[in-house]
Parts: structure tokens; sequence; C-alpha cells
């Protein structure tokens, strides 16, 4: 599969489609999910074209993966929800029913989240 630079996200990075923005560095953007399925529901999404988690780790410069992991703990820190506790998602492929085609780590929090799968 290659990268669809017409995808959603790849359309907020580059600044054609707003976002309600948390958090951005050189590495990272994170913003609050449009349809959120928890108190809180951001999402963190690396700069550069990578599809899955499994695309990012096999070709992503390691001081990308070190920044974009950076970002998702600091987002997390910054809303306020590191001590109640949160949940990390990301889904990769059709079985996970990944939606956006570029990696978004989803930090789901703000209530207790019960079980891991429906
Ligand atoms: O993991 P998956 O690909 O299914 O998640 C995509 C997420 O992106 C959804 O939770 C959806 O609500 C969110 N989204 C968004 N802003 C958009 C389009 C999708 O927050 N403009």
């Amino acid at each position: 599969m290659t990268y669809d630079p017409e995808n959603i996200f790849a359309k907020i990075l580059r600044g054609e489609i707003p976002c309600n923005k948390i958090y951005e560095d050189e590495f990272s953007l994170a913003f609050h999910d449009i349809n959120p399925q928890a108190p809180v529901h951001a999402l963190v999404i690396p700069k550069g074209e990578y599809i899955s988690m499994a695309d990012f780790t096999r070709n992503a410069p390691a001081e990308l993966i070190a920044g974009f992991m950076r970002a998702v703990g600091k987002v997390a820190d910054d809303l306020g929800v590191t001590d109640a506790g949160y949940r990390t998602i990301a889904n990769a492929g059709p079985n996970s029913h990944q939606e956006v085609p570029h990696l978004h780590i989803h930090i789901l929090a703000g209530r207790p989240l019960g079980p891991m799968l429906d």
C-alpha cells in the first residue's frame, strides 16, 4: 500500500482542513477527535507520510519515532489524564477498522474505559 497524500490527516498537516489543535512540534501534531468516544479523545499524528505503526517503525528516522512517542506522553500530561489513566490505540489495517491511512494514536480518557475490546 502506498501513502495517499490526499488522506484527511495529510490535509490537516498541510493546513488545508482545520483541526482543534492541542499540541504541535517539529515531529507531531495533536488535536481533539472530531467524534469523541470518551470525555477526552485526542489524536496524535507524526509529521511525514506514514500509514501505520509498522510503516512508521520500519521507515521513519529514529529521531522522529522518539519525538512522536514523546509527544504522546506530553499530550496526555497536558490534558491532565496521566494520573487517572488513559488508553492509547493505533489501528492498522482493515481488521482494525483503521479509517484514515495516516498513522495516528488515539488517547482516550476521562472515564473508566472498561475492557479492551467491544
Ligand atoms: O483509527 P481510525 O482511523 O478509525 O480513526 C480515525 C479517527 O479520526 C476517528 O476517530 C475520527 O473521528 C477522526 N477524525 C477526526 N477529524 C477528521 C476526520 C476523522 O478527528 N477530520
